[in-house]
């Protein structure tokens, strides 16, 4: 590891330093540039692979939490869970393009629902999507955490289970949320349209949440005004409940300033518990009594 030698010493302090200044910035002003540029698919799914990558490779090397560090068991593990809630994300997806989506798309046209700002530079349209979708989100979010029938029956909890945070952790939720998750981008996008930023939007999107979930000291003063920063979004896993009913924005932290549930403090522990359940249990979570 690099922090364990001395003659390393300078050169792990130079990459924490960058990492803590830049990294952020750096990823969201990528996402934009290529918007801007109307980057093809491609480009924005590599640019997502290539900047988890990197933030997976920085938790190893300067981890802001080394005890959060996983074994190769626990990464296979978190893994599989992610895998079978990307399955289902997809597999719902399907089934709401089919029903609820198709319906939608044929009210919007036939209402003319056509006020989407097409005319606009696409950064400026990004961002307004981006915050429309995290404003329907949010209180979402702020429901599933207050409202206890739908804590349990989204699976938001088994989100909130982990003991141990990385970038991986953006997209573990139970596969049953993602009923929930899909929802507030369609009723944005049946309300404003603008599936023209669509891709760049969820590049955006992603790449905020893998940071927000990273286990990287990350500074929040250049960015953190807007887009939520990892210190914000750990708050909001903090096992401490009161914490925790904070920062329900995941990528976008402006709705949580404005609603009055903002909090920029330390954060002990992250959970929901004083021990992270077992896969078994996360999965059977929304079905318990
Ligand atoms: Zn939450």
């Amino acid at each position: 590891m690099v922090g364990k030698s001395n003659t390393f010493a300078p050169v792990e302090c130079a990459l924490r330093q960058s990492v803590y200044w830049a990294l952020q910035p750096v990823l969201i002003g990528i996402s934009l540039y290529s918007a801007h540029t109307r980057a093809s698919l491609d480009s924005h799914t590599l640019f997502i692979i290539v900047a988890f990558c990197l933030i997976t490779l920085l938790e190893v090397l300067i981890p802001a939490r080394p005890e959060w560090r996983k074994s190769v068991r626990e990464n296979l593990a978190l893994f599989g869970f992610v895998f079978v809630a990307a399955t289902a994300y997809v597999a719902i997806e399907m089934l709401y393009e089919m029903s609820i989506f198709k319906w939608m798309a044929d009210l919007s046209t036939a209402w003319q629902l056509e006020i989407w700002p097409s005319q606009w530079p696409i950064i400026a349209q990004v961002l307004l999507i981006f915050s429309a979708f995290e404003l329907v989100n949010y209180w979402y979010h702020r429901a599933s955490h207050r409202w206890s029938w739908l804590w349990k029956l989204s699976g938001h909890s088994a989100h909130h289970a982990f003991k141990k945070l990385s970038g991986l952790n953006a997209v573990a939720n139970h596969p049953v949320e993602a009923f929930f998750l899909i929802l507030p981008r369609a009723i944005v996008g049946f309300l404003l349209g603008g599936e023209v930023v669509g891709v760049a939007f969820v590049s955006l999107t992603t790449v905020t949440a893998i940071l927000a979930h990273s286990n990287l000291n990350l500074n929040s003063a250049i960015v953190g005004w807007f887009f939520t920063t990892n210190r914000y979004h750990i708050h909001h896993h903090s096992q401490v409940i009161s914490e925790s009913n904070t920062n329900y924005g995941c990528v976008c932290i402006v709705w949580d300033r404005l609603f009055g549930t903002f909090a920029d403090a330390n954060t002990q522990d992250t959970g929901i518990g004083n021990k992270q359940p077992s896969y078994k249990a996360l999965y059977l979570m929304p079905f318990k009594r």
